[in-house]
């Protein structure tokens, strides 16, 4: 897995964070924590939450029945990383994500929320480090560019609020959900360095 595109924000008061792109399986990154793109009944499912499921064998499910009864769109709920915690993840955060339905049923407030509350609880549990999929990008048919756009926004504003998280970084599956990250995040980057002189986007395309 290589990363392809950085983006190092300052934080006044804070050590700096970067956000980064990472083309590949979100499975076999070495962070802290972990999200997880779940459904609202935190039933498992295909894509990234079977991946992730998948890797980190049954003790997850078993952790999420005994703890939760399901997690509310725009929200996430987390647990410990199985079998993942052999290289070095301690935490997945499972968040719910809204299904697109068109852009009018308060799809991107649910999508900024479902991120902002994974920042939270990395936040609460020290993390320094999480990795993101793409959020409703998949079987949730959120459109790309779209996605990718409250994606970042909601991540750059999160970590103003989560000061333990230095580093959060999107693995993405597939050349078009990079390509439409790197585009995000380049116009993300434009506008964050015109209020924070410190910002750098480095080794983009
Ligand atoms: P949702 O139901 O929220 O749309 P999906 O799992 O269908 O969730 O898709 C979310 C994103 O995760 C998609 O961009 C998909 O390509 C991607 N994806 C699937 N498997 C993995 C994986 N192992 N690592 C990272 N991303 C993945």
């Amino acid at each position: 897995m290589s990363d392809v595109a950085i983006l190092r924000v300052d934080r006044p008061g804070h050590a700096p964070a970067t956000i980064e792109l990472a083309k590949g399986d979100i499975t076999t990154i070495e962070v802290d924590a972990i999200v997880n793109a779940a459904n609202s009944a935190l039933a498992g499912g295909g894509g990234v939450d079977g991946a992730i499921h998948r890797a980190a064998g049954p003790e997850l499910m078993v952790e999420l029945g005994a703890r939760y009864r399901g997690c509310p769109t725009g929200s996430a709920v987390i647990t410990a990383s199985g079998r993942l915690a052999g290289h070095g993840v301690r935490h997945v955060i499972h968040a719910g994500g809204p299904v697109w339905r068109g852009g009018g049923s308060d799809e991107e407030r649910l999508l900024r929320s479902a991120y902002l509350t994974s920042l939270r609880l990395a936040g609460e549990a020290g993390a320094r480090s999480v990795a993101f999929p793409a959020i409703s990008c998949g079987i949730y048919g959120y459109p790309l560019d779209q996605g990718a756009r409250v994606a970042l926004d909601a991540v750059r504003d999160g970590l103003e609020t989560a000061p333990s998280v230095e580093r959060a970084v999107f693995v993405l599956f597939s050349g078009d959900t990079f390509a439409a990250f790197a585009d995000a995040l380049a116009i993300l980057a434009k506008r964050t360095s015109q209020e924070r002189p410190g910002t750098r986007l480095e080794d983009s395309r």
